[in-house]
């Protein structure tokens, strides 16, 4: 029997943890990276793992996925189901009794995680998951997509901080900061180490 062709070989399936604002933000940047980001995870046949919700970054991110053939995982805890306007088209929307659930549930469904623009849902998102890689609890790659040099501020602060000896450099290379989604999503995808993911392009 003649060897498997790799190139007919079906895209890896993966899945994708996005953090990110429910809120669009200023520069029309952040829009246009989300949509990015959830065109490159669909159209490499990847899951998006999210807030569930349909507003800001949120609700972009899981709309180009879905328009790009992906599927979409939304968690939400119930009493934000109005207030953060639970995505209906979600592939699977879990409605979840409490944060803790929802963000237990993203974690457990991801195979990276990547943080957008947003606000203090966004940060408080990315560190735990960010001290929970440090500890071991998870082996996960973590990205900041740094749009619009929206990061900076904080990045210089927490270089600040190896400075004055709170953080080391080992912490602060469990992250990964790109500029592009089409570069750092196959990067963080392949450091997950999934079959496949070394066929992954950029678009
Ligand atoms: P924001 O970045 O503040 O716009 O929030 C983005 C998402 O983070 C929203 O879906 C919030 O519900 C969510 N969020 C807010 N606080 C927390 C929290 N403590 N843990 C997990 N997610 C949160």
């Amino acid at each position: 029997m003649p060897a498997p062709d790799d190139t007919m070989l079906p895209p890896p399936a993966f899945s994708v943890c996005v953090y990110c604002g429910s809120r669009p933000g200023r520069s029309t940047l952040h829009a246009e990276h989300a949509r990015a980001t959830g065109r490159w995870i669909g159209s490499h046949g990847g899951r998006l793992i999210y807030g569930g919700g349909r507003n800001g970054l949120m609700g972009m991110v899981a709309d180009a996925t879905l328009e790009s053939g992906g599927t979409v995982v939304g968690v939400i805890p119930e009493a934000l189901v109005t207030q953060e306007v639970a995505h209906r088209a979600c592939t699977e929307l879990h409605v979840v009794a409490t944060m803790h659930e929802r963000k237990r549930m993203m974690a457990e469904r991801a195979d990276v995680f990547l943080a957008l623009a947003g606000g203090i849902g966004t940060f408080e998102e990315l560190f735990e998951t960010w001290t929970w890689r440090q500890l071991g609890y998870h082996d996960k790659p973590i990205g900041i997509l740094n749009s619009a040099g929206y990061f900076d501020a904080l990045l210089a602060f927490l270089r600040s901080s190896v400075e004055q000896q709170f953080m080391n450099d080992w912490q602060m290379n469990l992250v990964q900061v790109g500029t592009e989604p089409g570069e750092l999503l196959p990067a963080l995808v392949q450091a997950a180490g999934l079959p496949g993911a070394d066929r992954l392009q950029a678009i």
